[in-house]
């Protein structure tokens, strides 16, 4: 069985105020025990330290990012290394947004992977396509690219959780539907078993990411190869304890 997951991405959002205040709301919520579910919530850099002093302990503390090697000259940039240092368990690596944006490549990515875990932590590398490339039936072809990169770099895959995120689907309200979900997680654990293990991939916990919300989740649990979410918008509001409660 894979524990199901479910991460909340709070992206650059957030004032020490307002991080206090979700957190007061996330320790309150009733959620099903750490047997049937593992959160992890990402604040920003800065709160960091704040959110782990403050939050409940059934829920874990992850980065956005982390750089790609050992820390230096690599003016603002956080390493992994510091991040084990603080005591955080946990980094996203290879957010859609930081690609497209930042222009992080497959392999920068892969490399990030590979220094995360040598270095401790446990990662949440994130792959998905664009909707010019859905439509132009590339999916799975762009996707592939994406997940060499990244297992070629692994060698422990419990310390992976995978997020399928469609970019068509971030921010936009625009929800994958559970069978296109569901299709996308199926066609990543037949790529592991053929390139990684067929063990792995039926272990390894493939997480969805992209508009999902307190009303929608619970479709989505029920496809049988989605083990989570990855959660933006609705993580920063109290609704993200409904998405928890989608495990059971
Ligand atoms: P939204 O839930 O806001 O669509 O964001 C998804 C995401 O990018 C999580 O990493």
């Amino acid at each position: 069985g894979r524990k199901f997951f479910v991460g909340g991405n709070w992206k650059c959002n957030g004032t020490t105020e307002s991080v206090k205040k979700l957190v007061e709301v996330l320790n309150q919520g009733e959620v099903p025990s750490e047997d049937i579910v593992e959160v992890v919530v990402a604040p920003p850099f800065v709160f960091l330290p704040l959110i782990k002093s403050l939050l409940r302990s059934d829920f874990a503390v992850a980065a956005q990012n982390a750089w790609v090697k050992k820390g230096g000259a690599f003016t603002g940039e956080i390493s992994a290394e510091q991040l084990v240092n603080l005591g955080i368990p946990w980094v996203i690596l290879g957010h859609s947004e930081r690609r497209a944006l930042l222009n992080e490549s497959n392999e920068f990515v892969g490399a990030k992977v590979a220094y995360a875990l040598e270095q401790g932590l446990k990662v949440i590398p994130c792959v998905g396509e664009t909707l010019e490339q859905r439509e132009a039936g590339k999916t799975m072809d762009v996707i592939t690219d994406q997940l060499k990169a990244i297992a070629d770099k692994v060698e422990h895959w419990e310390n992976v959780v995978l997020a399928y995120e469609p970019v068509w689907a971030i921010g936009t309200g625009k929800v994958a539907t559970p069978d296109q979900a569901q299709e996308v997680h199926v066609d990543i654990r037949k790529w592991i078993a053929a390139n990684v293990s067929e063990d792995v991939a039926s272990q390894v916990r493939i997480i969805y990411g992209g508009s999902v919300n307190g009303g929608n989740a619970n479709e989505l649990a029920h496809q049988p190869d989605v083990d989570g979410f990855l959660v933006g918008g609705a993580s920063l509001k109290p609704e993200f304890i409904d998405i928890i409660k989608a495990a059971e």
